[in-house]
């Protein structure tokens, strides 16, 4: 594995305080409830790993298999999923969790999925927030870091199935 074409971007304890935070503004938020956290697989694994704990109180845990990418560095604009969830979530308080927002597409496309599923409240998290390929309009309502229109990896990011086990937010370049 070449390590030398990554650049930190984010450090690993900058990631867990903001995960804090972002843990504890959810629940000021959505008040006493049981949240039902819905992590879009595969990248978001390890911040939803982080972040329910962040969250406290009654949580739920989802998983939705979404294909985006195929490998590459580029998006398709094709959302695929690959598994749904096992519950339903009708009546349900729920949180989509989500690694990163580049065109907005993959994230537009779940939440109208998710809403014709009747939640009681659907929000939205992203880990990153990448603003500049933004192809739709979309709200997240709770967003970790905003960052430069560069392929990051590391915490849950990948490129080809890689680097996913890095604790901190790196620049990859090819
Ligand atoms: P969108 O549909 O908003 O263009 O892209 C969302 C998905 O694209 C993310 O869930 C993620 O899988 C992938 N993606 C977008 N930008 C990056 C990036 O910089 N690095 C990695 N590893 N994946 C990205």
């Amino acid at each position: 594995m070449v390590r030398n074409k990554l650049d930190v971007l984010i450090p690993e304890d900058r990631i867990q305080a903001r995960v804090r935070e972002l843990g504890a503004e959810i629940r000021a938020t959505l008040g006493d409830v049981p949240i039902t956290c819905i992590c879009v697989l595969k990248g978001s694994f390890i911040f939803m790993a982080d972040l329910v704990r962040a969250i406290g109180g009654d949580v739920r845990c989802e998983f939705l298999g979404v294909s985006s990418y195929h490998g590459g560095t580029k998006s398709t604009g094709v959302v695929r999923i690959t598994q749904d969830l096992r519950s339903p979530i009708e009546g349900r308080h729920c949180l989509v969790v989500e690694d990163i927002i580049d065109t907005g597409l993959t994230l537009h496309y779940l939440y109208r999925m998710l809403q014709m599923r009747s939640p009681a409240t659907l929000h939205t998290c992203t880990l990153l927030d990448k603003p500049v390929h933004r192809e739709v309009e979309f709200k997240c309502d709770f967003v970790g870091f905003q960052i430069p229109d560069e392929f990051v990896v590391g915490y849950g990011l990948d490129l080809g199935e890689y680097y996913r086990n890095l604790p901190y937010i790196a620049v990859y370049h090819p």
